[in-house]
């Protein structure tokens, strides 16, 4: 049975935090000042995430994305995917990462049932991803994009948040990587969410401002429709490519509508919006052995307090201050 919330919006994604540690520190996710971690008791077990997402799907979930934090650094994710993998239900199990360890790991995520790959990549310039990651292992991801191909994830979506003055000239390059490969680069427009002590209107590079430099510097976009694109990208393709260009756009243009999310934090919170600070308190509750229609009754009250859309552009408007990897982006 589909989910609704209470404005007809059908729910069916669940994107899953599975830690708030990452192995990059970008420097348009993390706050300046320094993250306090969460306790490793804090974060939940793979056996709680477990028991939580057999009941969202029971509810009506059918797709799990992961994410962090950087996913691929929690120990066990392989054997905890596998078991995910079988809860019934399910329709797809995908996940996104920085790609740090995926020339190693691209295989084993696709035995263990990941079907579809995300891969955050902010600069094709090592020294420039150094800048921006405070990490040199720019070779390693792109060797891991390349190996994720070869273990037959296809289309391979690439993430890449332009920000004004340090990536935005990379624009045009990235867009190029669709002529030849079948990749799906995806603009996300940059967010106050996360570093948002870094945050300002003008350093967030809208969708339209993108496309206009893809069309001037690579060639005309068209309009691409799949029945697999159901998700927030607007898609476009330049004329004879292999590839996908698709545009994010929280900031110019609200999905919100159409938005079909729910959020589990690393610790334990289910939000129903990123951007909105509302959350609602599972952990405590699983861990104080409350039963299973106790927990469906605390999921089904994030659908009713899911916001309309959200405020974060509005002067004045509150938004979040907690870190992009508790909350999963
Ligand atoms: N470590 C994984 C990764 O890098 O893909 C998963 C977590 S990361 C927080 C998920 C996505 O959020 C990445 O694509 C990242 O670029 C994006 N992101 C982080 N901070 C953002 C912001 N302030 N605005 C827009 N996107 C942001």
């Amino acid at each position: 049975m589909p989910l609704y919330d209470p404005r007809n919006r059908c729910i069916d994604y669940l994107r899953v935090s599975i830690t708030d540690r990452c192995n990059l520190s970008c420097v348009y996710c993390k706050p300046q000042a320094r993250l306090q971690m969460l306790a490793h008791s804090e974060i939940l077990r793979y056996e709680e995430i477990l028991r939580l997402v057999s009941l969202a799907v029971a509810l009506g979930i059918v797709h799990v994305r992961l994410t962090g934090g950087e996913p691929l650094i929690r120990r066990g994710v392989l054997d905890f995917i596998a078991e995910l993998k079988k809860i019934k239900g399910i329709k797809d199990i995908s996940l996104t990462t920085n790609g740090v360890l995926l020339e190693e790991m691209a295989a084993g995520l696709r035995d263990a049932g990941i079907s579809r790959l995300n891969i955050s990549l902010d600069s094709l310039d090592a020294r420039k991803f150094l800048e921006i990651t405070g990490s040199d292992s720019w070779g390693r991801v792109w060797r891991g994009i390349n190996r994720a191909e070869e273990a037959g994830f296809s289309p391979l979506k690439i993430n890449m948040v332009p920000v004004k003055g340090i990536n935005d000239d990379e624009v045009a390059d990235f867009a190029r990587l669709t002529r030849d490969r079948n990749i799906h680069v995806r603009f996300i427009e940059f967010m106050p969410i996360g570093a948002n002590d870094r945050w300002h209107r003008e350093s967030c590079v809208t969708a339209d401002e993108v496309r206009a430099v893809i069309e001037r510097e690579v060639g005309p976009l068209v309009p691409f429709t799949s029945q697999k694109s159901a998700g927030p990208s607007d898609n476009y393709q330049i004329v004879g490519a292999r590839g996908v260009i698709g545009f994010i756009s929280p900031i110019s243009k609200h999905f919100c509508a159409s938005c079909r999310r729910l959020r589990l934090t690393a610790d334990g919170k289910i939000r129903p919006c990123l951007l909105s600070d509302t959350e609602i308190d599972v952990k405590s509750p699983l861990r104080g052995g409350c039963d299973d229609r106790e927990l469906e009754r605390l999921l089904r009250l994030a659908l009713a307090v899911k916001p309309e859309r959200h405020y974060i552009t509005e002067a004045g408007a509150g938004c979040s201050r907690r870190a992009m990897s508790k909350i999963g982006g």
